[in-house]
């Protein structure tokens, strides 16, 4: 469940606000954003994903409030830390290379080649 949103990182970019598919956060009058609708979380980790900042901790418990300390978690270098295990990089540019989904829609990508490659008649 969404445990943090840490202020001192957010810039106010609303990503969050805008992937979170149950609609849990709300842009702060001061842009930062805000957990308003904590129970809804489904633990999905969108939002860890695609923070630019790595502002936002997720904790894997879905059904327990988790009772986290953001500084503890800074010095465990645990904020973002979902995205980096999932291979995402810093500033989420360069993909998803651990990704498995990321993997399959490249060997997809591969088989649809190889077969335009066979229906390609062969120059006289
Ligand atoms: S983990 Fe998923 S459902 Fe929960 S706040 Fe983040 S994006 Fe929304
Ligand atoms: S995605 Fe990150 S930086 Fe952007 S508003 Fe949400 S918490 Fe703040």
């Amino acid at each position: 469940m969404i445990e943090i949103v840490n202020s001192d990182r957010c810039i106010g970019c609303d990503i969050c606000v805008k992937v979170c598919p149950r609609d849990v956060f709300d842009s702060g009058d001061d842009g930062i954003a805000v957990i308003a609708r904590k129970s809804d979380c489904q633990t999905c980790f969108l939002c860890e994903l695609y923070c630019p900042v790595d502002a936002l901790y997720v904790s894997p418990y879905a059904e327990l409030d988790d009772k986290v300390d953001t500084e503890q978690l800074i010095t465990q270098n645990l904020l973002g830390s979902y995205t980096r295990n999932m291979g995402w990089h810093h500033g989420k540019m360069g993909g998803t290379d651990k990704d498995p989904t990321q993997q399959l829609r490249i060997l997809n990508r591969v088989r649809q080649d190889n077969a335009r490659l066979i229906d390609t008649p062969l120059a006289e």
